[in-house]
């Protein structure tokens, strides 16, 4: 499933730079994560970095976007279509993931 950021939210902004991805942008009100773009960071890294900076914990699993790790492996193969290294990783199936923990 997508991560999604919570009102706790203090907009930091230190979740931004780190996505893969380029999901994370600042909202009206708080930091948002476009649902569309987030692998929960599978491809990329062996936990969501989004999480793993915020000083608050506030980026969560969205259960209303569940979705298995193939399928956001191969949305991240979609957003990278030009990441040689990614498409190497994901056919050797030595990719990092939050699922492979
Ligand atoms: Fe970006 Fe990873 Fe956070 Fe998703 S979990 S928004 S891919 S940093
Ligand atoms: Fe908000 Fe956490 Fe991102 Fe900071 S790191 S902007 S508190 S979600």
């Amino acid at each position: 499933m997508a991560t999604t950021i919570t009102d706790a939210c203090i907009n930091c902004g230190a979740c931004e730079p780190e996505c893969p991805n380029e999901a994370i942008s600042q909202g009206s009100d708080i930091y948002v994560i476009d649902g569309a773009r987030c692998t929960e960071c599978v491809g990329f890294n062996a936990k969501e970095a989004c999480q793993a900076v915020c000083p608050v914990e506030c980026c969560v699993p969205d259960p209303n976007h569940p979705d298995t790790e193939r399928a956001l492996l191969d949305k991240a193969l979609a957003l990278h279509p030009d990441d040689a290294d990614l498409a190497a990783a994901a056919a050797s199936g030595a990719f990092p993931s939050r699922f492979h923990a």
